[in-house]
């Protein structure tokens, strides 16, 4: 036979574990909302990062453009000079110093080659990004509005819960209910079922002669002695 309190109190362990997973999945809920927003947020600092490599760059060709221009100008400088001495010397001076002029432009002008191949790379770098940001960007805003709805979603669902532990509660008799609460705070599920072979479904471990016999009997609201929890004979 069971005891008279075992049916009520399996209903209330039903409803708490509704319960205790719903509030598990709140608990969880913002956690993957933030998840998303992570991979938003590294998405766009990959974009930021490669605007301001393009950005770097291409400060780095103006400096080179501005040293080429003022190097120009230093060997008009010194051809004008070139074509106005009289001396030989002086004539030759100046050819050297053209010489290594050309030389300096020449050198700085491969210099920008470089830097515009890597600004070439560098905007595709920068396209790409911008393409995967787009392209996830509306998938994972859709994906967090979901998420949003979804936890909603949940916490009307655990107010509903909630009034039926509550309800639930109101039917189990004063020392039950002490009892199962008692276990409840420290293990779930509070109340397990025996069967044939005297194994409690709670610890899996086999209960005593006298535990079998009470929870047999159902006169008393009999209790697992390895694990404490409320048994009763399935
Ligand atoms: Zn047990």
């Amino acid at each position: 036979m069971r005891h008279p309190a075992v049916e009520k109190l399996l209903i209330l362990q039903d409803r708490d574990t509704k319960r205790i997973q719903l509030e598990s999945d709140i608990k969880s809920a913002p956690d993957a909302i933030r998840a998303v927003e992570e991979k938003i947020h590294l998405e766009k600092k990959e974009i930021e990062d490669a605007r301001a490599e393009l950005r770097e760059l291409e400060t780095k060709k103006k400096l080179i453009e501005t040293e080429i221009g003022s190097t120009q100008a230093t060997l008009g400088k010194y051809k004008t000079q070139q074509s106005m001495v009289r001396k030989n010397d002086e004539y030759q001076a100046l050819g050297q110093q053209i010489a290594s002029a050309e030389e300096a432009i020449g050198a700085l002008e491969e210099k920008e080659l470089g830097v515009m191949f890597e600004i070439d790379e560098a905007k595709l770098k920068f396209a790409a990004a911008e393409k995967v940001l787009k392209d996830n960007i509306a998938d994972h805003e859709s994906r967090i509005a979901t998420l949003r709805e979804h936890e909603k979603h949940l916490a009307d669902e655990l107010a509903v819960v909630r009034g039926e532990v509550a309800k639930a509660r109101e039917s189990v008799d004063v020392l039950a209910l002490r009892l199962y609460d008692r276990i409840a705070t420290r293990t779930q599920p509070a109340i397990s079922a025996v069967h044939g072979g005297a194994i409690c479904d709670g610890c899996h471990l086999k209960i005593s002669g006298e535990a079998e016999s009470n929870a047999r009997k159902g006169e008393v609201l009999a209790t697992c002695d390895q694990c404490g929890r409320i048994i009763w004979w399935d």
